[in-house]
């Protein structure tokens, strides 16, 4: 990609609502603007981040055996009176009406959608278990919206389900969902944890949460030193107080905050039991699926890692989630035919080489440009002027240990692939 293609949408000042560096350098580099409260606009940079992750979790879990569809955002409010959750949601759920005057809603999770289409179409064990998943934009109508899309109104999630015959089914399952996303948290190179959570508005009898670890997290955390532990909301109900410091004295635990990245429960036969989902078992009995349902945030989990990931100069992507492998800065191939012959060239090697590259050919000062890739985040910045269009080399510079070399394209290529 050449910039004069793809436009990057760097700015220098933020608004006064964005409180945390991780919205504060969204912005800055071009990866969001905001439509209205909650609702943002992903910019080509920040879409490109979302991509790497959606591929991470659709290989996690395409190993698990779980396909991939996608269901409707707008909702038939019938489904949700079925599950009781038209009245119990509350005003999160976005509710409207069609030109018929049919109720219907914006899909904040889609437990309903999933377990309606499910039984219309598994009547017997022999189907089972089944494993699902979508990626697809939910809107909450949030109370506060902050923090950018870290708690948004409308946002990517992955969401999972899983029907079974059985609770013993359910439980094997559900422990590889958990190892599926242990694998992709640490793919993503992510400081995290998983703690036992309490269910809210989803139901069933088990769940746990998946945090990254940050000051900026809206969670508290109770942890022991191997960091294994559960929300606050957990341990007022185990401990019986209100208070984290009264149960930091009493367990040793320490106190953390996180922001949760991914979510999963068993939800049991709740929504089957309320929805008549049924099959045949192994006894020709008829019963009640036993489900799962596994989320996971992909537009929090990328404020999340630049909470992790940042430092004076902007953004600090780890490998697997950086936007391009280098970046190639040229310094006035519009005035010099052999600055921009030789970095042609460079940048045709590197792509034959698979690389994903981005060339900023634009007219703008050497310093800005840098200031731009800095912000940006990317860690291998490769620049050509004239010294290398003679030398035929280019100056490698590395944005985290800021050193510098002239070395040869193929040299620089093996560096760039690490
Ligand atoms: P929270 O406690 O942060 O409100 P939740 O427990 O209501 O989240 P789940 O129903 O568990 O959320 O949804 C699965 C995942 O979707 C969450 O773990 C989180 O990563 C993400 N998510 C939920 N709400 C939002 C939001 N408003 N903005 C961005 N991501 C969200
Ligand atoms: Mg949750």
């Amino acid at each position: 990609m050449k910039v004069s293609n793809f436009p990057i949408f760097t700015q220098k000042d933020v608004p006064s609502e964005a409180e945390v560096i991780s919205h504060q350098l969204m912005i800055k580099a071009g990866m969001i603007r905001k439509l209205s409260s909650g609702q943002y606009t992903w910019l080509p940079i920040g879409l490109k981040i979302i991509k790497k992750i959606e591929n991470v979790i659709r290989k996690a879990l395409n190993h698990i055996g779980c396909v991939e569809i996608l269901m409707p955002s707008v909702q038939p409010s019938e489904l949700w009176k079925e599950s009781g959750r038209w009245d119990q949601y509350g005003p999160e759920l976005l509710r409207f009406k069609d030109r018929h005057d049919r109720d219907f809603c914006l899909g904040p999770t889609f437990e309903e959608v999933i377990t309606d289409l499910i039984r219309k179409d598994v009547s017997s064990y022999k189907q089972l278990p089944l494993n699902l998943f979508q990626i697809s934009s939910k809107f909450r109508d949030e109370i506060r919206p902050r923090f950018g899309v870290m708690r948004a109104r409308e946002f990517i999630m992955k969401d999972a389900y899983s029907f079974h015959e059985s609770q013993e089914s359910l439980d094997s399952t559900y422990e590889l969902y958990k190892s599926a996303y242990t694998n992709i948290f640490q793919e993503l190179m992510l400081d995290f944890t998983i703690v036992d959570a309490d269910s809210g508005n989803i139901g069933g009898n088990e769940s746990n949460e998946f945090h990254v670890i940050a000051e900026t997290g809206e969670d508290d955390l109770l942890l022991d030193n191997n960091l294994n532990g559960m929300n606050f909301e957990i341990a007022k109900l185990k401990y019986k107080e209100n208070d984290i410091q009264s149960i930091i004295k009493d367990t040793g635990m320490v106190h953390k905050k996180g922001i949760e990245v991914g979510h999963i429960f068993k939800l049991g036969q709740k929504y089957s039991e309320s929805m008549k989902a049924k099959i045949t078992n192994k006894d020709s009995k008829i019963i009640n699926m036993f489900m799962g349902c596994y989320g996971i945030g992909i537009t929090r989990i990328v404020a999340a890692a630049i909470e992790q990931n940042n430092d004076e100069k902007g953004i600090s992507w780890p490998k697997p989630l950086c936007p391009f492998d280098a970046v190639i800065i040229e310094i006035d191939g519009d005035k010099n035919i052999e600055i921009r012959k030789h970095s042609e060239d460079v940048y045709n090697s590197m792509l034959k080489n698979q690389l994903d590259i981005i060339y900023d050919d634009r007219k703008v000062s050497l310093g800005n440009k840098f200031k731009d890739w800095e912000l940006i985040g990317l860690n291998n910045i490769i620049i050509i002027g004239k010294n290398e269009s003679i030398n035929k080399t280019v100056t490698y510079k590395n944005r985290k240990n800021e050193t510098k070399e002239e070395m040869s394209i193929e040299n620089m290529v093996n560096v760039v692939r690490g």
